[in-house]
């Protein structure tokens, strides 16, 4: 048999080719747009968030000059189904790790919820937290407080580059979700949902106004029930990506900074317990310990026990010797 002589005509190249230069340009372009964290998102201020952030915080001011029960309730009433069920038990815990199961019209409604808070659609928020627990404070970490406390909290947001819109992007990280047109629906109108609530807490407030307070009724309900509510919940939020990350006590030594703050926890409703999740991240149980106050959990517990949901998964570790879930 001879030898087969590799000359420049017959070598194949090392590494694959693409058809051509415009698919090459198109694969090194999503390949650079996915690489997370500081090195490679930040850039020019997002102006569109920073101005909506901006107007929200100043509405949120504007509240505290305008309390009333009726405007508390309106808080707590959109702040419990926008963080606890939308974006603890929906976005995080069913969406993103898949710690339970639900049937579709429950999921649907649970993510509907999520938009509710203001911090995108679900394509968005879901492919960029798997991405922070691929790379936790390592380099591609969307929000690590490695790139700094301000960054981690809501410096990625405002100056990161835009990947909200990125969805054909993100979705690489999602295929689950990006198959599914209701969840496509909902991340491409992620907005609508504070506009309907915002239009009823204007109708309710007016309605429940004294005579000839009418306007003021209306307009003070909506700056508790969305603007102060939204802002509350998103500072709640990103407390998760930069103090749990910054301060706390470690149950488990994982390779992240992970920790569990029960501050947090009780702004979040048990995200705070984020040293027990990125330890054991499937479970939908975040507090481990019964004094570890974990109501998103409850939420879930109480979904199965009226039928609404099943294959609830809850870590199991060793008091004695807690060790992170394959470890
Ligand atoms: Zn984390
Ligand atoms: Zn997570």
């Amino acid at each position: 048999m001879t030898p087969t002589t590799i000359t420049p005509q017959n070598a194949k190249p090392a590494t694959k080719s693409y058809a051509t230069p415009a698919v090459a340009e198109v694969v090194q372009k999503v390949k650079q747009d996915l690489r997370m964290g500081r090195a490679h998102q930040q850039g020019r201020i997002n102006w569109i968030t920073t101005i909506a952030m901006g107007l929200f915080h100043v509405g949120a001011i504007a509240a505290l000059f305008c309390f009333s029960w009726k405007n508390l309730a309106a808080f707590a009433i959109m702040y419990f189904f926008a963080i606890n069920v939308g974006i603890g038990m929906a976005y995080h815990r069913l969406l993103t790790h898949r710690g339970y199961k639900t049937p579709k019209w429950v999921e649907y409604f649970v993510s509907f919820c999520g938009t509710l808070a203001l911090e995108g659609g679900p394509i968005f928020w879901v492919a960029t937290h798997r991405v922070h627990h691929q790379n936790s404070d390592q380099e591609g970490d969307p929000h690590t407080p490695h790139d700094g406390t301000w960054w981690a909290h809501a410096g990625w947001i405002l100056s990161g580059r835009a990947l909200h819109s990125e969805t054909a992007l993100l979705g690489r990280y999602a295929p689950d979700l990006t198959r599914d047109p209701v969840h496509v629906w909902l991340s491409k109108y992620h907005y609508a949902s504070i506009v309907l609530t915002g239009v009823l807490q204007l109708v309710i407030g007016a309605a429940l106004a004294s005579p000839g307070h009418a306007v003021y009724g209306a307009v003070s309900m909506l700056l508790w029930g969305t603007f102060l509510r939204v802002t509350v919940g998103l500072h709640a939020t990103w407390l998760v990506n930069s103090a749990t990350h910054l301060w706390g006590k470690r149950r488990f030594e994982t390779k992240d900074d992970s920790r569990n703050n029960w501050w947090v926890a009780l702004l979040t409703g048990g995200e705070g317990w984020h040293n027990n999740h990125h330890a054991h991240p499937v479970s939908a149980r975040h507090g481990l310990a019964w004094y570890e106050f974990d109501p998103n959990y409850y939420g879930i517990w109480f979904l199965s026990k009226i039928g609404l949901a099943e294959k609830i998964q809850v870590a199991q570790y060793d008091k004695e010797n807690p060790k992170p879930a394959g470890a």
